[in-house]
């Protein structure tokens, strides 16, 4: 299955004018998700052609501002468009707060859902599952890890059985795990094989680097990472929990992470440039994402 990954906000603490405080939207499975949700989120969806409307859950790493304060917008925008299914907003304790300072009436037209987060899976999104665990930031933080559910990568014979090779209706298939056929329903169980691993996306930001971290990354094909600073500034990245370039390339190769996005620059950083340059000198297949950068892998 594809994921089609939109950066919203790449940058940290305050946004600049290039670019927005961080969110990062993931099309994957049939469902679409949000990674953060910072001040303007709904503007950069609005700019990138994304709808408020359809967003099936929020994702929030911790709970400084910066990667929040988008909800209130998100939400007031989405019931202005009418949308009636609750708003799923998965955060740390105290999610529950915010969130209920913007939504506050149980019997309003639409609600948000709060889930507060824990160590394990977070969310079943019929084909994969989305993986919570803990970082390192000073505050309760938590990394996120997408993953295919095994044996949901399609088995070319199995699908020429089902008569669905180079078929369009696969397309439903991927994204609702079952297809008609005739007078049959196809399920993504029947085409899949069991032997493939499958896509895996990992999303972490705000931390210092972790074993921990090494370890849930371990073979992503998607790796967005943090990387505040560039190496001249580690003090500072020690100090506020964060990572320079060098450490999330460090961090992307150890774990033999396939692709490695950096995100989360500082406002000193006018051009995230002379960031991915730091980075590609140790994993070169980094890229340092700008706002409203699309990529489907
Ligand atoms: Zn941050
Ligand atoms: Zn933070």
């Amino acid at each position: 299955m594809k994921a089609r990954i939109v950066f919203l906000g790449t940058s940290s603490g305050v946004p600049t004018a290039e670019r927005n405080h961080p969110s990062v939207f993931v099309e994957f499975g049939g469902r679409r998700l949000l990674f953060d949700c910072g001040e303007g989120t709904q503007r950069q969806m609005m700019r990138a052609g994304l709808s408020l409307y359809k967003t099936d859950a929020v994702f929030l790493s911790h709970l400084h501002a910066d990667h929040w304060l988008g909800i209130g917008g998100l939400y007031a925008t989405a019931k202005f468009f009418g949308r009636r299914e609750p708003l799923l907003v998965l955060g740390p304790r105290g999610i529950r707060d915010i969130c209920g300072f913007f939504a506050p009436n149980k019997k309003s037209r639409l609600t948000i859902k709060t889930h507060d987060l824990r160590t394990g899976v977070a969310y079943d999104g019929g084909t994969f599952i989305v993986r919570a665990f803990p970082l390192e930031h000073g505050i309760p933080c938590y990394g996120f890890v997408l993953e295919e559910k095994c044996g949901t990568r399609l088995d070319k014979t199995k699908l020429r059985r089902y008569g669905l090779l180079n078929n369009p209706l696969c397309r439903e298939l991927k994204e609702k795990g079952r297809v008609r056929v005739g007078t049959k329903t196809v399920t993504m169980a029947q085409v899949s094989s069991s032997k493939a691993s499958g896509f895996k996306l990992c999303y972490i930001t705000d931390s210092r680097p972790t074993a921990r971290i090494t370890k849930e990354c371990a073979g992503a094909d998607v790796l967005v990472c943090e990387s505040t600073f560039a190496e001249d500034r580690m003090r500072e990245a020690r100090d506020y929990g964060h990572m320079t370039a060098r450490e999330a390339a460090t961090l992307a190769g150890k774990a033999r992470a396939k692709r490695l996005f950096l995100v989360h620059f500082s406002p000193r950083y006018k051009d995230p440039g002379v960031l991915e340059k730091e980075a590609r000198a140790i994993f070169p297949q980094a890229r340092a994402a700008r706002d409203l950068m699309e990529v489907k892998v």
